[in-house]
């Protein structure tokens, strides 16, 4: 059997055996896909079922979490924990708390996450987490009830030594903050390690809030460099405006980019003058609202409600909202206007449809895996600083992220380049991902 069809028989398991969960489904088919070259390289791998193991996860939480709203009315939401692989570390990986979510979603963002933080070169296990909770409209006091009921239960399946939560969508400094004072209040155990994202005041690091988009950010400054190109004067679209939105916003300007457009699920706000990230952060951080706003204080901008912000010209567009947000259309879209390179700051982005696009006009592509990574690194470097009861300056943190993101662009370029798929990123990332993991796993026995 050749190492093609071993892999396709592989991944029809994984569908049989996970039914109904199509994002994961897409995660797996996008690493698998890659990983032929290297099991003909290493026969021990198939030998020893490693696939087949990743692509189970090591542990599943699904739990209730009751609360009381402001009406005094009982809520009940649905917590998810997915446990994916420890063998590099503690499970590490983001609580996402949005509607969408279900256990495909968090198994999805989970299995991404092994890859991703392999590739770090730090020591974590990949993990993903959250809840079908709506945060929006809600107000401190219900988040701070849904939080505490959330930790309740979760708590005793965490440890700095265990697993260490972190953000995602509709996870940020508040909820971290709710999150750590109940697990502290439950356990009696100032443990600094057991989340990452805390605010700077009480064990947090600086950088790591603005960590996902300026890695983002790095990532592609690598690429074009390895291209012999610069982000100068370039003309920028982000998506999102959430917090690596905002982020990757602040360091393309801080680059000498231009970002004329963000959105957020409503619609898209054109600037062509450049986006005002003031506005931007008055809008999303300090009052939570949406980004239709933005008009207000800049009457020069358009609102497109429903548009697609991929329609507009651009050099470099950065997907940084959510999941399968850039389709073939939007792919063709951007290529026939001129875009010359694509990161992702959001987490699977983009639709196998879109890939193919990007591969095909051979423009510089980032996978989230390697792109965003600049997030969960920092977390990391978050850890180290919290296990040596330390705290840095942002100047010094800055550097180790600036580091990790150019060493990540270094391990995928070769590894790209090992494999026959020169400049191919998503091959890049994945295989020298898995060979961490795979090796780990192999070093262990049977687990
Ligand atoms: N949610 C982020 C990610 O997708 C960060 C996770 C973390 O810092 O643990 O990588």
């Amino acid at each position: 059997m050749s190492a093609e069809t071993a892999i396709e028989s592989i991944f029809q398991q994984v569908v049989r055996r996970n039914p109904g969960e199509d994002e994961f489904h897409q995660a797996v088919h996008e690493v698998l896909e890659t990983l032929g070259p290297v099991l003909v390289k290493h026969p021990e791998y198939a030998e020893h079922k490693i696939i087949e193991r990743i692509c189970e996860p090591e542990r599943q939480i699904i739990f209730r979490v009751p609360w009381q709203d402001d009406n005094g009315h009982v809520q009940i939401n649905r917590g998810f924990r997915v446990q994916f692989n420890s063998a590099l570390g503690p499970y590490k990986g983001g609580l996402r708390f949005h509607p969408s979510v279900y256990l495909g979603i968090i198994k999805f963002l989970g299995f991404e996450q092994i890859f991703k933080n392999a590739l770090t070169g730090m020591p974590i296990g990949g993990a993903k987490g959250g809840s079908d909770f709506d945060p929006k409209g809600r107000s401190d006091g219900e988040v701070m009830r849904f939080c505490q009921s959330f930790m309740t239960e979760l708590h005793r399946h965490l440890g700095e030594y265990t697993d260490v939560p972190a953000g995602d969508i509709g996870v940020g400094a508040r909820e971290i903050g709710f999150l750590f004072g109940q697990y502290k209040r439950i356990t009696n155990r100032y443990e600094s390690g057991v989340l990452t994202g805390k605010n700077p005041h009480w064990g947090g690091s600086l950088v790591r809030r603005e960590a996902t988009g300026y890695g983002t950010v790095f990532f592609v400054d690598e690429m074009l460099r390895a291209r012999g190109q610069s982000l100068e004067g370039r003309t920028c679209l982000v998506s999102g405006s959430g917090n690596v939105a905002i982020y990757a916003i602040e360091k393309l300007e801080e680059l000498g980019a231009k970002v004329v457009a963000c959105s957020d699920s409503n619609g898209v706000i054109h600037d062509p003058d450049g986006i005002s990230l003031e506005t931007v952060k008055q809008l999303k951080e300090i009052e939570r609202r949406r980004i239709s706003d933005y008009i207000k204080h800049r009457p020069r901008a358009k609102y497109h409600a429903g548009a697609s912000i991929w329609d507009i010209p651009c050099d470099v567009a950065l997907p940084c909202a959510t999941q399968n947000e850039l389709g073939e259309t939007a792919a063709r879209r951007l290529v026939a206007n001129g875009c010359i390179a694509v990161a992702e700051g959001a987490n699977m982005p983009t639709t196998p449809g879109g890939i193919r696009v990007f591969e095909e006009a051979r423009i510089a592509y980032g996978p989230g895996k390697a792109a965003n990574a600049g997030g969960v690194a920092t977390s990391a470097l978050e850890m180290q600083q919290n296990a040596s009861r330390d705290a840095w300056t942002f100047e010094y943190t800055e550097k180790r992220l600036h580091a990790i993101m150019r060493d990540i662009h270094g391990r995928c370029f070769e590894a790209a380049e090992e494999f026959g798929s020169p400049g191919n990123y998503i091959v890049g990332a994945n295989i020298t991902g898995f060979r961490r993991v795979a090796e780990a796993m192999l070093a262990f026995g049977l687990i």
